[in-house]
């Protein structure tokens, strides 16, 4: 069956397009397990081909944009999106833009901010990140306080079911939904609905002004002080982020290193006057509250380059961490409840372990040093959680929550609910093999 798989997928992608060799596979791939081969389609009817072809023979295939997971794929199909890379459409009247799902995220921005357009979600999955993968992993960002979340600027998309149909949802019009929302349905779905082909996507003018604020702090319930004076005042920024001292110490805005201890990171986005009055007021706010170093970055370059850093930072934790990082969410009012009470649990919160806080989002992220045992710690930090009204983020959150409520039931009935809906696209389970949800 491998080698009429084999012929089959080549006469659809051909030759060129199709990997076999393992070690050629490697570059497309995350995970240690093997494909059979991966495909490189050229647009949605070979997308559509390769997935009818699968469904048929009842192969797993999994989709990413520039590289795959390989989790729970052996002997599967491996869907690589990279040649499907075309911004379609820039419709300046509509602020609308169509693109295809595995143009990279980082290339659509630069496009559409050289014609005065802005797209704020902010993956921190690197260069790499395509489009497509930004809609599928649903994630929010520390922007999304002040512009929404990635689903917010989904108008439309196009995406092949798995059983080869084309689906087609939405327009250039945000008021098109009533009734159930199959067009945000979609957002966080991860592979497992279907592969988006094509999406169509809201867009903003990029904002005239931008100024960065920094300032490092004694300590860390003094940052996080200072974060809430911000609040009081009625500023929300575009960004509004903490960071404590070892991760703090690893960025280096504009002319260099600033002094040690944990910061508070403003990024304001907006017309030139209130921009650059907002930046005064706060430059004057942080030295007032005692910062040990505070500084203003008003040039784009210096700033695009601190905020480069800024993601390079998250991504390098996050991957460093592996599955060890502990993501948490507490509402703003809580956080310095929340740092209280995680300093209790973690006695090296401002020295050995990383800690990245979105302050408007009001969500935790902890990296802890190795010494601590993970599956108990996590335990605390969501009892911690849950007392102060928030949770752990995604599906772990939920689960521990169900546990800690004693209401097992209730997260079983929420995955038979998941798995149904699930079932009813994809009725030979063909999909994200290593996705659970
Ligand atoms: C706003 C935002 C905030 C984020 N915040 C976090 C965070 O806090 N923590 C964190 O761990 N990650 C976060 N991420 C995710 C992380 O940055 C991802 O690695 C990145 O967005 C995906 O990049 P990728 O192209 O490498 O992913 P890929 O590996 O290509 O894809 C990611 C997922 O989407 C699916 N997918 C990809 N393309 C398609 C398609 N065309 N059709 C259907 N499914 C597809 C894949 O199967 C996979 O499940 C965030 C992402 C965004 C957009």
């Amino acid at each position: 069956m491998q080698d009429k798989l084999l012929e089959k997928l080549t006469s659809v992608v051909g030759a060129e397009h199709l990997v076999e060799n393992p070690a050629q596979m490697g570059a497309f791939l995350t995970g240690a397990e093997a494909p059979l081969a991966v495909v490189l389609p050229g647009g949605t009817a070979e997308v559509a081909a390769v997935i009818t072809l699968c469904n048929d023979l009842g192969v797993k295939l999994c989709v990413g944009g520039h590289t795959v997971s390989s989790k729970g794929l052996s002997g599967g199909v491996a869907m690589v999106l990279s040649r499907m890379n075309r911004v379609l459409e820039i419709d300046h009247e509509n602020l609308v833009a169509e693109v295809e799902a595995g143009a990279l995220h980082s290339m659509f921005q630069q496009q559409i901010a050289e014609q005065g357009l802005y797209f704020p979600p902010e993956p921190y999955g690197g260069e790499g990140s395509s489009i497509g993968a930004c809609i599928s992993a649903g994630d929010l960002d520390c922007k999304s306080f002040l512009y929404g979340p990635p689903r917010t600027y989904v108008l439309g998309f196009e995406m092949v079911l798995p059983t080869g149909e084309v689906l087609n949802c939405g327009s250039k019009v945000i008021k098109n939904v009533s009734g159930y929302d199959l067009i945000h349905f979609i957002v966080g779905s991860r592979g497992t609905l279907g592969v988006i082909t094509k999406v169509l996507l809201k867009l903003l003018p990029l904002p005239e002004a931008r100024r960065t604020i920094i300032g490092s702090f004694a300590s860390l319930a003094k940052a996080v002080q200072v974060a809430q004076i911000i609040m009081e005042r009625k500023i929300y920024p575009a960004r509004l982020n903490l960071l404590n001292a070892p991760l703090a110490g690893q960025l280096a805005p504009g002319s260099g290193p600033i002094a040690a201890g944990p910061q508070v990171l403003v990024d304001l986005e907006g017309f030139q006057n209130s921009t650059e009055h907002l930046a005064d007021e706060l430059m004057a706010l942080f030295r007032l509250e005692g910062a040990r170093d505070a500084l203003c970055l008003d040039q784009p370059a210096a700033i695009d380059d601190f905020w480069r850093q800024w993601l390079q930072l998250k991504k390098a934790y996050h991957d460093a961490a592996q599955d060890r990082a502990i993501d948490f969410l507490v509402g703003p009012a809580h956080l310095a409840e929340a740092l209280n009470g995680l300093e209790k649990l973690v006695a090296d919160l401002d020295s050995d372990s990383g800690l990245i806080v979105h302050i408007l989002n009001g969500n935790l992220r902890l990296f802890p040093s190795p010494a601590h045992d993970l599956p108990a710690l996590l335990q605390e930090v969501n009892r911690l959680a849950l007392r102060l009204g928030g949770n752990l983020a995604g599906d772990l959150g939920y689960r521990l929550k169900c546990e800690e409520l004693r209401e097992n039931e209730m997260w079983q009935e929420m995955v038979a609910l998941t798995d149904g809906i699930r079932s009813r696209f994809d009725p030979k389970g063909i999909l994200a093999p290593g996705v659970h949800q």
